[in-house]
């Protein structure tokens, strides 16, 4: 049997208070930077290690993923890719993009998702080759996007999409807001068990300072109660509870 091929690796940039920008090295020495609000710590980041930035993918038109677009673009003469719908929206934009479409990052594909409800138009980018799902603001650790734009419908819609994906794909969420999400997440389901062993295990984590992205797919499937809430009128009711929650 040949040996399993290496995964290729997709490199963290934080920024802003609690932002991640995902640079998917897909060929040795060239990335596709996804989400990118600010520009400095990328082109920081890739001088240092010596990347080429060739394509920026953006999931939504908000301004902490799309803010780097024009100077990483002036800098690298990158390829900006962007959702459809919100294609007026997006700085720079050479290929707009919609459900079904792929984007070719050397021997990878990144396909096109329409995941509607956080924004009107979000898209999210699953690489099966490489395992790995961006999925923007719409699915994040235990929890999903707030819906500006959408309807808990839209949502349940776009949650029930990325669920179908296969459960080892690695989630690339575009924030760390994952201890807040498991501290409200006990609260729906009290009873679950892996979900307060996830909960445990992510306090820890954190406390060590130590990044919760990304995460198995196949977790939020355990306890990701937006995931779980089985319709569309529970995900708003969920939806809401979190909203207005405080943790204590
Ligand atoms: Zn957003």
């Amino acid at each position: 049997m040949p040996p399993l091929p290496e995964l290729p690796p997709v490199h963290r940039v934080p920024a802003f208070a609690d932002n991640y920008i995902w640079l998917f090295e897909y060929e040795p020495g060239t990335v596709a930077a996804v989400d990118p609000g600010d520009a400095a710590p990328v082109l920081a980041f890739v001088e240092r290690r010596g990347l080429a930035i060739s394509h920026i993918l953006n999931t939504h038109w908000h301004p902490d993923h799309v803010g780097g677009n024009r100077a990483i673009k002036a800098a690298s003469g990158c390829t900006v890719v962007g959702p459809a719908r919100e294609a007026d929206r997006i700085p720079g934009i050479d290929r707009a993009v919609d459900a079904g479409d792929g984007v070719m990052l050397g021997a990878h594909e990144a396909r096109v998702l329409f995941v509607g409800g956080h924004t009107a138009g979000h898209i999210a980018y699953h690489v099966p080759s490489a395992r790995a799902l961006f999925s923007g603001d719409t699915l994040f650790a235990m929890g999903c996007g707030r819906l500006f734009e959408g309807t808990p419908d839209d949502m349940f819609q776009s949650l029930a999409r990325l669920a179908a994906l296969p459960p080892e794909t690695r989630v690339f969420c575009a924030h760390e807001y994952t201890l807040a999400n498991a501290c409200f997440a006990v609260t729906v389901e009290p009873g679950n068990a892996a979900l307060a062993a996830r909960y445990a295990a992510v306090q820890e984590a954190r406390r060590r300072n130590e990044p919760t992205v990304p995460f198995a797919l196949a977790e939020e499937l355990a306890t990701n109660p937006f995931v779980r809430a089985g319709s569309p009128a529970r995900l708003g009711e969920i939806r809401r509870a979190k909203d207005a929650f405080q943790p204590a």
